[in-house]
C-alpha cells in the first residue's frame, strides 16, 4: 500500500466572503442617462436573438447546467458598471479600448455590445455572480463544474 502523501488537500468546501470598499464616483440616476436609451436598444434588440440571448457563462462552458434557465436572463456591464463610468481614466480605457476619447464617448461605449453581456440569474447576481464570487472563483467555475453553491 501507498503512503499518502503528507501533503495532499482532500476535497473541501470552504465558505467565502469578501468585505471592501467601493468608491463610487458621482452618479445621475439610470433612467435620467442620456444612453440609457442606447441599452434598452441592445436589451430589445438582442432578447429575441437565441443565438445572443444566451448566459455568457453558459455559453463559454457549451454547457448551461449550472445556469437558472427558469428566470429571465439579465443583461450585465462586463467591464464597466454604469455608475462607473464619470469617473473612468481615459488612458487606462484606452489601452485596452482604443478610440473612446472623451467621457460622453464613454458613456455610449457602456451601453454597447463591447461592454454588455447577458447572465443568468444565477451567474449574474446569484452565489457564482459577477457581482458576488471573486474573480478567480468566477473564472474558474467555467472550467469546474459546480464550483460555487
Ligand atoms: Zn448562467
Ligand atoms: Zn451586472
Amino acid at each position: 500500500m501507498a503512503t499518502p502523501d503528507p501533503h495532499e488537500v482532500a476535497a473541501h468546501d470552504q465558505s467565502e466572503s469578501h468585505r471592501y470598499v467601493v468608491h463610487y464616483p458621482e452618479h445621475g440616476s439610470r433612467p435620467g442617462d442620456p444612453h440609457y436609451k442606447d441599452f434598452d436598444h441592445y436589451h430589445r434588440a438582442t432578447k429575441d436573438d437565441p443565438e445572443l440571448y444566451q448566459c455568457a457563462v453558459g455559453r463559454r462552458r457549451g454547457d448551461f447546467s449550472d445556469c437558472t434557465l427558469d428566470k429571465p436572463l439579465e443583461l450585465h456591464h462586463t467591464h464597466i458598471e454604469w455608475a462607473l463610468q464619470n469617473e473612468v481614466d481615459l488612458a487606462l480605457l484606452a489601452r485596452q479600448y482604443p478610440g473612446v476619447d472623451t467621457p460622453d464617448e464613454v458613456g455610449a461605449w457602456v451601453e454597447t455590445a463591447e461592454n454588455l453581456e447577458w447572465l443568468c440569474q444565477f451567474h449574474h447576481r446569484g452565489h457564482g455572480g459577477a457581482h458576488v464570487a471573486s474573480a478567480s472563483d468566477f473564472e474558474g467555475q467555467h472550467f469546474v463544474r459546480g464550483l460555487i453553491s
